[in-house]
């Protein structure tokens, strides 16, 4: 027997590399593999790959080329932004309080309970509405003027919603504290201009949006307060010590121009699919509810609880099936505990145990997702009879 072609659709947990990124990398392995920091001609061309990548990225953002950090990826770019604004602000104004959400990635909320508990921050958490959306009057009700540093995540990894970041920016702005934004899900479809979307500080990651893993950035607006986390050779200014990846920062920034020529074409293809999923579900999987916002969601992103239906099981079956889904959060294996982003939101446990994450892709097609409809009310179906 054949076996069956899988069909991916995990695109939120990682997506492939694209071509013209591969192609861009490569030399940077190999002929072109010299120190940026060296004097030399070796040094010289990783310097200027090095830099175009910068000005690529900072020339998408909006910014200055000297307000892009290069890191390891998203989650050390929230870590750079919590960990170095909230102990430079307390060192420098002794503010002590730090806002966030209750659906931020672990990259943020970790970091958070770290300096609560290690360093003696107060963390508070804004209430989100059913949605998983922040509201600006509910972080006008926390706001406070010796808060340390307000993080909210763009758009949500786990139910696909959109916050309101500049209306969000404009209130930390009147109490002159530092904004910052997990926009690791966002870079692939969202605006990413930092002055409109009026942020002080923006982690991304590259192999969200078809670049590597293990390479990310952290734009930090000129004039803010901040601690390197990694000390040693003052690379990046002094807030990034370490010889920088060249290949994977090439990468970053060729993906970063493949964003650019593809977007619109791929929000236009993938809002369709996803709408099309979504509707399919909602009208014929009894007591199946969508995730999330309807509306003001990432245009590949479709995430919903299935009563009775418990999600490891449900991927077991549909990866059979041929389909690779997530449930939302990247627990794999052992005991699952429901997602602190559901339970927020305000879902019961039971319900919050029965989630699902489809995330679409460049590569997604009209036929893929109705083969997955098909599967996916059948495994449901089994799922729920009473002899399973
Ligand atoms: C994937 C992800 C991260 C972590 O990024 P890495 O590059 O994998 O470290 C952080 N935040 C969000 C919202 C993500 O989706």
């Amino acid at each position: 027997m054949k076996k069956k072609q899988l069909i991916y659709l995990d695109y939120s947990a990682t997506t492939p590399i694209a071509e013209p990124v591969i192609k861009a990398m490569q030399p940077f392995f190999s002929i072109d593999f010299g120190n940026p920091s060296s004097i030399h001609q070796f040094g010289q061309k990783a310097e200027s790959a090095l830099e175009n990548a910068r000005d690529q990225i900072s020339a998408h953002l909006g910014c200055n080329s000297r307000e892009l950090i290069f890191t390891s990826g998203g989650t050390e770019s929230d870590n750079l932004a919590l960990r170095g604004v909230a102990l430079a602000r307390r060192k420098k104004h002794g503010t002590n309080h730090i806002l966030i959400s209750p659906v931020e990635h672990h990259a943020v909320s970790s970091t958070a309970q770290q300096l609560a508990e290690l360093f003696g921050f107060e963390l508070e958490y804004l209430e989100v509405d059913k949605t998983g959306i922040v509201s600006p009057e509910m972080l006008r009700s926390k706001i406070r003027s010796d808060t340390a540093l307000v993080s909210i995540i763009y758009a949500n990894n786990e139910i696909g919603s959109i916050n309101p970041i500049p209306e969000l920016a404009k209130i930390c702005h009147e109490y002159s504290v530092p904004f910052h934004s997990d926009a690791v899900q966002a870079t692939a479809y969202l605006p990413l201009k930092v002055s409109e979307l009026n942020l002080d500080l923006l982690s991304i990651g590259a192999h969200k949006f078809y670049g590597p893993k293990g390479i990310g950035a952290l734009f930090i607006k000129q004039g803010i307060e901040i601690f390197p986390m990694q000390t040693g050779g003052g690379h990046e200014w002094g807030l990034r010590s370490g010889t920088p990846n060249v290949p994977y920062i090439v990468g970053m920034g060729e993906a970063i121009k493949f964003v650019e020529s593809h977007q619109s074409e791929w929000i236009t293809h993938l809002q369709k699919l996803r709408d099309k999923l979504i509707h399919y579900v909602l009208e014929n999987i009894p007591d199946s509810q969508l995730t999330g916002h309807p509306t003001h969601r990432l245009p590949n992103h479709a995430s919903f609880v299935f009563e009775g239906v418990d999600s490891q099981k449900l991927l077991m079956l549909l990866d059979v099936e041929g389909f690779a889904c997530s449930s939302g959060s990247a627990c794999k294996t052992g005991n699952p505990l429901p997602s602190d982003v559901l339970l927020a939101m305000g879902f019961s446990p039971e319900l919050a145990l029965s989630s699902l994450r489809v995330t679409l892709g460049k590569d997604t097609t009209e036929e893929q997702i109705d083969q997955f409809l098909v599967s996916l009310e059948k495994v449901i179906k089994k799922i729920r009879s009473p002899k399973s």
